[in-house]
Order: C-alpha cells, then sequence, then structure tokens
C-alpha cells in the first residue's frame, strides 16, 4: 500500500526540484546587527528588530525581574485562569502610549487579525482588502466568511468604485476596510487619510495592521495612526510585539466597545492562552523606552535613510519603499539568489525575495535596517554591496 504521507514527500520534492525549498537558517547568537548563521559572523540585514529591543539590556533584565515575581506562564486563558495584573498593565499603557481608548493584546499579530476580522463582520458582510495584504488577514477575512473583494494595492479610486458598486447592490450588510499600514515587500505605507474618506463617505469600518509600523511610525514609533493624525478616526489598529518591540504578542487599539468586543468574542483570546510573564514585562518596559526617548525610533530613520542614499549613489534601484525596509530592486529571480548567496559569502545577511512571494520580475533583495546597527555595520555592508553589484554586473 502506498504511504499515506507520499503526497507530502512528493510536494517537498517537488519544492527542491524548483529551488522553492525553503532551508531555515540556525542563529547561534542573540539577534542583535550581527549575527553568526550556521556559525558564520554576519552583518544581519533580515530580523524586523527594527530598534535593536530583541536583546536589549533592559528589556532582558525586565523579563527576569518578572519570572521571580510571578513565574512563567499564564496558567489558561485569560477568560478561564482570570489575567494577570501586568497583561492589563500592558494593555493600558499600550492605550495610552498609542493614544488609543482601548487596547487588547493576543499572542501574535497573526492572531490578532484571527480573533478580530471574524468578529466584526461574517456572513452576508463584505470586506474591501488591499490585493498585497498579509497572510493574516487574508486568513482572518477567509474565517469570517464574509465575501472578500480585493482592490488594487493601495488605489482608492479602485477601492471607492468597489465600495459604491458593493454598498448601491444592496447586497450586504456591514462592511469592514482592511489593509496593511506598511507593506513589507516594498516598503510603502497606505494612504489611511485618503482611505478614511472613503470609509466615512460610505459609513464603513476602517482597520489598518501596523505590524512594521508600531515602533517605527508617528512621533516616538506610536504607529501609522499617530503618523497621520488619525486618532480617532481608523476604527482598528492591529500591531504587534515580535518586529519592533522585538518580543512577541498582538496588540488590537481603537475604539473601547471594539475592545470590549474582542475580549467577549475574539476566538483566540477565548480559546488559547495569553502571553508568556517575560514577554508581557519585555513589553512593558519596550513602552517605558519609547515613551522616554526616541532616540532610538531616529537613530533607527537615520541609518535607513543613510544606507538608502548611499545605495542609490551607488547605481541600485531601492523602489518605492518610504520606510526602513529598502527593497533593492534586481528583478530577475537567478540573479537575485545569486546576489543574496554572494552577499552571505562575503558577511552580508539579506533576504532574496522571489516569485511567488513578489511577482515574477520583481525579485529583489530586502534590506532590513534598524537601530542595532553601527556606522561601521552599515559601511562595511555597504562595501560589500558595492563589490558583490560590481561582479553581478549590477552596477
Ligand atoms: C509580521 C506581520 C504579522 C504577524 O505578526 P506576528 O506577531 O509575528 O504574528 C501580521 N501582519 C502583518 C502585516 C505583518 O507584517
Amino acid at each position: 500500500m502506498e504511504s499515506k504521507v507520499a503526497y507530502l514527500e512528493d510536494q517537498l520534492e517537488e519544492l527542491r526540484e524548483n529551488g522553492l525549498f525553503n532551508t531555515i537558517r540556525t542563529i547561534e547568537s542573540p539577534m542583535e546587527g550581527r549575527i553568526v548563521v550556521d556559525g558564520k559572523p554576519v552583518i544581519n540585514f533580515c530580523a524586523n528588530n527594527y530598534l535593536g529591543l530583541a536583546n536589549h539590556p533592559s528589556l532582558v533584565e525586565a523579563a527576569k525581574n518578572a519570572i521571580d515575581q510571578y513565574g512563567i506562564g499564564p496558567g489558561a486563558v485569560r477568560t478561564i485562569a482570570g489575567t494577570m495584573g501586568i497583561h492589563n498593565q500592558l494593555e493600558e499603557r499600550l492605550a495610552a502610549f498609542k493614544g488609543a481608548e482601548a487596547v487588547i493584546t493576543l499572542q501574535s499579530g497573526f492572531t490578532a487579525n484571527l480573533a478580530t476580522i471574524p468578529a466584526l463582520v461574517g456572513r452576508g458582510d463584505a470586506i474591501f482588502s488591499d490585493q498585497l495584504n498579509h497572510a493574516s488577514i487574508i486568513d482572518g477575512c477567509r474565517l469570517s466568511r464574509a465575501k472578500i473583494i480585493a482592490y488594487a494595492h493601495n488605489d482608492v479610486a479602485d477601492l471607492r468604485a468597489k465600495a459604491k458598486e458593493a454598498v448601491d447592490s444592496g447586497e450586504y450588510n456591514r462592511f469592514l476596510i482592511v489593509t496593511d499600514g506598511v507593506f513589507s515587500m516594498d516598503g510603502d505605507i497606505a494612504p489611511l487619510p485618503e482611505l478614511y474618506e472613503v470609509a466615512s463617505e460610505f459609513n464603513i469600518l476602517l482597520m489598518v495592521d501596523d505590524a512594521h509600523g508600531e515602533g517605527v511610525l508617528g512621533k516616538g514609533g506610536r504607529g501609522i495612526v499617530d503618523h497621520f493624525d488619525l486618532h480617532g478616526k481608523v476604527d482598528i489598529e492591529v500591531g504587534t510585539m515580535s518586529k519592533a518591540f522585538g518580543v512577541v504578542g498582538g496588540i488590537v487599539a481603537g475604539k473601547r466597545v471594539i475592545v470590549d468586543w474582542l475580549r467577549q468574542r475574539g476566538r483566540p483570546f477565548l480559546f488559547s492562552s495569553a502571553m508568556t510573564v517575560p514577554d508581557v514585562a519585555a513589553c512593558l518596559q519596550g513602552v517605558d523606552l519609547l515613551e522616554n526617548s526616541t532616540e532610538l525610533v531616529d537613530r533607527l530613520w537615520a541609518n535607513a535613510e543613510r544606507f538608502k542614499r548611499a545605495m542609490q549613489a551607488l547605481g541600485f534601484d531601492t523602489g518605492k519603499t518610504q520606510t526602513p525596509i529598502v527593497p533593492v530592486m534586481l528583478k530577475d529571480e537567478k540573479l537575485t539568489q545569486e546576489f543574496s548567496r554572494k552577499l552571505f559569502e562575503n558577511g552580508v545577511f539579506a533576504m532574496a525575495i522571489a516569485y511567488p512571494t513578489v511577482a515574477r520580475g520583481e525579485a529583489r533583495i530586502r534590506v532590513m535596517n534598524t537601530a542595532a546597527h553601527s556606522d561601521a555595520d552599515i559601511d562595511e555592508a555597504l562595501g560589500v554591496f558595492e563589490k558583490v553589484g560590481k561582479e553581478l554586473a549590477v552596477i
């Protein structure tokens, strides 16, 4: 008899044959600007550790102290075991920091989307979703069973036309517009003020997933709603503490009534345990740092600006980024793989991103700038980009 998992072996084989099998590298050091990958020291441009908090001494200390005081695990889901004080404290601090009415935290940004979207809309409703939205938004939309109406990326006119058509059709009860705040492959920002206009025009709920903007955009990293000064206007701002905050955990910030509803009906809140004690304590310390100083956020932007300018001066195409994510557009898939491999050989760890993550012919090296990089790190990396760029006749 054929093995029950033969079809999986076949599919894995197919991935290997097509060069699509993802071999996950092992990191043998803390997450920093320089790390050791598979035994090799490299400058790290792969992490979303925007502010260098993943191994920040004060976050590490806060986590250790909290373990001494509260232990490690939350024991069960918060609605059953009760919630620990520090989880409430984190939510209150995040709400104050972001200027939101209320915040609920979840295990991750991914589960924040799975909790939020199906709690807001369901069968008989419709969701307008940017065509390039993150997988967790797409999954949240699917779980809701609402009709998903994709609009062209950041195309407000297309959204407005589709909203008008769907509203006029009389086929749906309720509507939701959902978008990434920062699109992680290009580093471009959603036109939130214009999306808000469409949402207001048709009285539609507006939700933004600001995973790559949390701790990056806005005053001192307060996020995309602060960046555009849309406090009280965007209904739901999802975020994550796994990127700039350097830890793990999901955030939903917005109107109190929405947060209250998620505490009653957000399924990953009701049926999955909370963040662990050290996670929460480290995030609290992260909020403290950001509230007291914009130094790390300023450094992140200065580093990114310096890297981007120098790359452009070298003759590289850095795409349409508006954030510290810098896509080095090489277009050709094979060239991009080869470029990334050579960067690594020369001590620079930066991901090749190719089809199917981005469109065919749009392959790029994605450089994640962070506050954890020193001027020397950036200069050395630029030297390597120049060397490899010349070797491969890109510049
Ligand atoms: C990274 C990311 C997530 C997932 O966040 P986690 O906290 O790692 O689960 C969700 N949405 C967007 C837009 C992201 O970029």
